[in-house]
């Protein structure tokens, strides 16, 4: 939303929901649908979603089950395929219409209602208004762009994940052919600081849970996640550990309702029934103090096992697959309840009420999402985790191991393909022999690094290749800028966003086919490949007729791209990829590790399961075993009169995107610019429920901003805590104010003060 649509916005506020999904979900999700694709499309796309042969959901990166139902999605799965496949299009006569200034002035709300996109566009330096271009002329203006470029290393290539894999390993292709590793992605925003603390400690940055795992649990930890709006049908799973005498704790500074009680509506019980209480136990904790809780939750372990030596800690597996364990216990016996009792928020008794339970478990699954990463110790954060699950051998066997949960469909599988500015040596070797070239050794730019690098005009041209840039990065103002300072910016997208009106000198908007679209190239139609959060590698197969019939693939822009950029003869066989997808996947499956024969796996229903050496206890670290790491205890202290501000997404939003005004579950509706606070928290600020204020964040370094106009809600978030939603609040965190290690932005971790407005 633009800060001037706070005019347009009408809160009303009720209690918070305590249970998900159930009828409301069914009918939020077919109500939604129905708007935006109409029946006949609504059936397609919903009878295929899921399904061993049709369309991968885009809407989170959840796994499928074995044995899908017909209806085999969940109320956000369902509206996120059908936004992609409305009947609505944005043509030229509405370009016409509207000047790139006025669309700017648009809610993001705005934008996204308006359709699909159907040609590509161009906005010429001083133009006013994007104007119809053919494809030819339009992927040539870019590759003269970018072979004008004083270095290769002046232009960034930005991905989301819904980019497939054979995609996002031709977009690698083509950017390190080209000469550059400046790959940023939307991964480096969410799950990078995931990557970083398991790639340290475990030797590969991925979960290493099946979805069998899940429902065998003893214990399963949910931490700082909301699985009912990001990733629902995770509750089935978690329903299902329940029903296997499994037991579920969620830590969270909100108490979601999703966490709270689950109606599966697949199921008579998740009907007419109260449906499965899914926490067991749930910790209110403090934004940041999750490091804090591992930290004590590890020194009782020890405790535990000095007052029964043998009885709690697996001897066995530390001596024989971990490394570190003796430098590790020595720093964790001298945490101390005072300093975790600050950061957490916490009651003693609650963190020994969970430490019984983790004593009665012998399997257990930490699961977590942005509440975790998206701090300045999110690293050591997951590291500290990682040590909780060692310290019982709670990795590489059935029902325990780790669980980060990704949020865009085919993110690992973007990374898996070689979507990184730092891939390893052994990757690009391997990438050079089979193209015959020296691929760039130099790390390119992460996002946070290309926003200061267009900032600093050392990059000139912005590539993104699906996603919202703009609206995705933090410090709006700083982003806005740097990207309005780009020769060039192109945008290959779906539908219109804030990343086609924040633009530079010249501007692209290149229109693609989305995941439920049917793609026919010259070889026939065409599937593409995606990989889950649990490394579940399928196909996806779109089965509508596309937005228009000017729509090319991203694998065929990508190509076209490359063969004019590079020329010719360049040695890579751009043309046959473009023609038949599968020939693509023969040269992942040379390049890329556990793709061997990948044509072939992937053709069987369901696909196939990408190796997990941690599952079979083979450590790819240095040392070849786990490592314990101490962390320095962190955490995040409000001074008076301030809160601990977290940023996070309505149920009625799918990333930057917001569908509605709503969010059901929160008991939010018809308003976005809004601030959830304690209410014993107001009382002590003489702020009232409803009230206007400005938030402020403040920061080390003296700086403040300020985001101005929301409305304060009474909901019982965590002392000393307030939520807020994303994209909004994004303009109150710094671009240097960044994870340690993952260089991710701080968006959980803002400390803020509500001010008054006068207007109120
Ligand atoms: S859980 Fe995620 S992948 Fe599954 S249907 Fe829902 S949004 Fe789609």
């Amino acid at each position: 939303m633009k800060a001037n649509d706070k005019d347009t916005e009408s809160l009303k506020a009720s209690r918070p929901k305590t249970s998900a999904a159930g009828v409301p979900g069914v009918r939020h999700a077919i109500q939604y649908s129905l708007t935006q694709a109409g029946p006949l499309r609504t059936t397609l796309t919903l009878l295929n979603l899921n399904q061993t042969d049709g369309i991968d959901c885009p809407g989170c990166a959840w796994p499928d089950p074995a044995h899908r139902h017909r209806n085999e999605y969940c109320e956000n799965g369902a509206k996120h395929v059908n936004d992609e496949a409305t009947t609505r299009r944005v043509t030229r006569d509405f370009f016409a219409e509207h000047s790139v200034a006025e669309l700017d002035s648009r809610s993001d709300l705005w934008l996204n209602q308006q359709g699909r996109l159907t040609e590509p566009m161009v906005k010429r330096p001083g133009a006013t208004h994007y104007e119809p271009i053919g494809w030819d002329d339009a992927l040539g203006l870019v590759a003269e762009h970018l072979r004008r470029l004083a270095s290769p290393d002046e232009a960034m290539f930005y991905t989301s994940g819904r980019l497939s894999n054979e995609a996002a390993f031709l977009l690698q292709l083509f950017a390190r052919s080209y000469g550059t590793n400046n790959l940023p992605d939307c991964s480096n925003m969410c799950h990078e600081s995931s990557g970083s603390g398991l790639g340290e400690t475990l030797g590969i940055g991925k979960g290493s849970v099946s979805l069998d795992d899940i429902h065998n649990a003893d214990l399963v930890l949910v931490v700082g996640q909301n699985p009912g709006t990001n990733h629902p049908r995770m509750l089935s799973a978690l329903e299902e550990t329940k029903r296997n005498g499994g037991r579920v704790v969620a830590v969270n500074p909100l108490p979601e309702a999703g966490l709270i009680r689950f109606k599966n509506p697949q199921k008579p019980r998740g009907i007419v029934g109260k449906g499965t209480v899914i926490a067991d136990q749930f910790l209110r904790i403090r934004p940041g103090g999750d490091l804090a809780l591992f930290q004590m939750l590890n020194r009782l372990l020890l405790e535990a096992e000095d007052a029964a030596p043998g009885a709690v800690l697996d001897h066995d597996f530390i001596d024989a697959h971990t490394t570190g364990y003796h430098a590790f216990a020595t720093h964790t016996r001298g945490v101390t309840w005072e300093h975790v009792l600050a950061a957490t928020g916490l009651d003693r008794a609650e963190i020994e009420a969970l430490h019984q339970q983790v004593l009665a478990s012998r399997s257990i699954i930490v699961c977590w999402a942005m509440g975790l990463t998206q701090h300045r110790h999110g690293v050591p954060t997951i590291r500290e985790i990682v040590s909780f699950l060692l310290l019982r051998g709670n990795i590489g066997r059935p029902g325990a191991g780790v669980c980060p949960v990704r949020g865009h469909s085919n993110v690992q599988g973007d990374r898996t393909m070689g979507i990184w500015e730092r891939m390893p040596d052994a990757f690009l070797d391997l990438l050079g022999a089979e193209f015959g070239f020296d691929p760039p050794r130099a790390h390119g730019y992460d996002s946070v690094d290309g926003v200061r690098a267009m900032r600093d005009g050392r990059a000139k041209v912005f590539v993104g290749v699906a996603g919202n840039f703009v609206r995705a990065m933090s410090d709006s103002a700083v982003t806005e800028a740097a990207l309005r300072s780009c020769a060039l910016t192109v945008q290959i997208s779906t539908k219109l966003n804030r990343s086609h009106t924040v633009c530079g000198e010249t501007a692209l908007i290149l229109p693609t086919l989305g995941r439920s679209d049917r793609d026919v190239q010259e070889a026939g139609e065409q599937f593409v490949t995606v990989e889950d959060s649990m490394s579940e590698v399928h196909q996806s197969r779109g089965r509508l007729e596309p937005a228009s019939p000017d729509l090319l693939s991203e694998v065929a822009i990508i190509g076209r791209l490359a063969r004019l950029t590079l020329g010719e003869d360049n040695g890579v066989p751009w043309e046959d990829f473009e023609r038949d997808y599968g020939l693509v996947r023969d040269r992942i499956a040379r390049v890329v590790p556990g793709f061997e024969t990948f044509n072939a796996r992937v053709a069987a229903p369901g696909g196939f399961r990408l190796p997990n050496p941690v599952n079979d206890l083979v450590f790819p670290t240095p040392s070849g075993k786990a490592v314990f790491v101490p962390n320095a205890l962190d955490w995040l202290e409000a001074p008076p009169g301030h809160l601990i501000l977290q940023s996070l997404r309505s149920h009625d939003q799918w990333n930057t995107v917001p569908y509605a005004m709503d969010d059901r579950y929160r008991g939010i509706h018809g308003a976005r610019r809004i601030v959830m606070v304690n209410p014993d928290d107001l009382a002590d600020f003489g702020i009232d429920d409803g009230a206007l204020v400005d938030l402020v964040s403040i920061w080390t370094d003296g700086s403040e901003r300020r985001a101005d106009g929301f409305r304060v809600v009474g909901y019982p978030a965590a002392r000393g805590s307030a939520a807020s939603y994303y994209p909004e609040t994004n303009v109150l965190v710094p671009l240097d104010s960044v994870a340690e290690i993952s260089n991710t932005p701080t968006s959980k971790g803002v400390i803020v003060r509500l001010e008054p407005r006068w207007d109120g």
